[in-house]
């Protein structure tokens, strides 16, 4: 893919950038007097490279981000001062955080900017125009830049107005979080090192389907584990009682299997689960084979002896694609194929990418850093549509 990034903007000093990120962080309780505080700064850390090189270049920078979901209404505990006020302590410089987005009071205030000040705009999806994509409305945000950068990865497959709209109207670039997505997705989609070896986990096959499909005949190895191994493993014959397990799709999963037989892609599932009675934190567990589940037994992890075979096949490859837990993550005697999986791709010197909220919250919570891996893709369902092969909206007006 051939993108414009900020690194061919000329000219720059002085100009207005709008520069859409994806500040979608988590917030902390509201303390004594209402305040809440951002309380995991990774998002807004992976923005810095952009911030900082525009601010460089000594530009007026005017940020946008939405956080949660209001709906297109105002909604006060969405405000995104807790933001502001995260990446000003980041950045060590003010950022003046505005409680509007377009009106008369913006315009003023972007009028009055200078030369490296930084202003953010309230949260984007205040205005229910910005998810419908509204073209007077994004016509009318775009009047308060010069230049569209989109450093937001996260929403890229949304059509919104400040995730594509906006290069309607002005000049549009990537930030460098962007580029950064685009170009290790890109080597494992286009060019990966073989043998190449996807994991799928999670609880639901819906998002991950069609990834799926996508890697037949690409993958050498599909592994496939938690809510999406219990499905294929009904489509394999087993009865896994009352796991968790999508039985509307239990065709489905048997078509794969027949296309991965044909397109000689191996499809790997557990031989043996993590099973309990429920799921909490302090329930007795057995490892089961598949072919021992019996009565209302529940899977809730994958077996030690199945997270052992995967964790030799990631050894043994060039490429790993992880995305969804194998287990239960959240529940301490469900963790360990989790942990085990991604111990070993940490300590293996395999390309990997890891994608998925769930999944960089279990690596988070292992305690293993970031830099094992080869990437970590901020954007979910973004990089699944992208692993999928689908053209995002958000990155087509941003190429050459
Ligand atoms: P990601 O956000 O990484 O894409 P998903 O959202 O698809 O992952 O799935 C994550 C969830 O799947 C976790 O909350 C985890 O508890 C759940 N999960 C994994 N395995 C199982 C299982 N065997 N039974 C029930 N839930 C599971
Ligand atoms: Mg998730």
């Amino acid at each position: 893919m051939n993108l414009k990034t900020i690194k061919d903007l000329e000219d720059i000093q002085g100009k207005r950038i709008l520069l859409r990120v994806d500040f979608n962080t988590p917030l902390t309780e509201p303390d004594e007097n209402g305040y809440r505080e951002v309380a995991d700064d990774t998002r807004i850390r992976e923005a810095l490279p952009t911030i900082n090189y525009l601010l460089e270049k000594e530009v007026k920078l005017i940020i946008i981000s939405h956080l949660g979901r209001p709906k297109g209404k105002v909604v006060d505990e969405l405000r995104l001062d807790p933001v502001a006020r995260a990446l000003e302590s980041l950045l060590e410089k003010p950022v003046k955080k505005i409680d509007a987005i377009t009106s008369d009071t913006v315009h003023k205030e972007v009028e009055e900017m200078k030369a490296g000040d930084i202003l953010m705009l309230e949260n984007i999806r205040f205005r229910e125009e910005e998810e419908n994509c509204d073209m007077q409305y994004t016509k009318e945000l775009s009047t308060l830049g010069d230049v569209f950068v989109n450093d937001a990865f996260g929403t890229a497959h949304r059509k919104h107005a400040s995730t594509a709209g906006l290069a309607e109207y002005i000049p549009a670039y990537a930030g460098l979080l962007m580029e950064k997505e685009i170009e290790e997705l890109s080597k494992v989609l286009d060019n990966p090192g073989h043998p190449l070896t996807i994991i799928f986990g999670g609880a639901k096959m819906d998002s991950k389907i069609g990834v799926i499909k996508n890697f037949i005949g690409k993958a050498d190895h599909i592994l496939v584990a938690g809510g999406i191994g219990n499905t294929f493993l009904t489509a394999s014959g087993h009865n896994l009682g009352e796991s968790l397990a999508q039985h509307d799709m239990v065709e489905l999963a048997q078509e794969i299997m027949m296309d991965c037989q044909e397109y000689k892609t191996k499809i790997i599932l557990p031989h043996d689960l993590v099973a309990a009675d429920d799921c909490t934190d302090d329930t007795e567990t057995a490892n089961v084979g598949v072919e021992d589940f019996v009565g209302d037994m529940k899977a809730f992890d994958l077996g030690k002896w199945s997270a052992e075979k995967f964790c030799n096949m990631i050894v043994d490859s060039k490429t790993v694609i992880w995305n969804g837990p194998v287990g239960v993550f959240e529940k301490k005697p469900f963790q360990e194929g989790s942990r085990t999986i991604a111990e070993c791709i940490a300590k293996s010197d395999v390309t990997s990418i890891i994608g998925g909220g769930d999944t960089i919250n279990a690596i988070k919570s292992f305690n293993i850093p970031a830099d094992s891996f080869t990437h970590i893709s901020t954007g979910g369902g973004a990089s699944l549509e992208f692993l999928e092969g689908k053209m995002l909206p958000g990155i087509k007006p941003l190429l050459d």
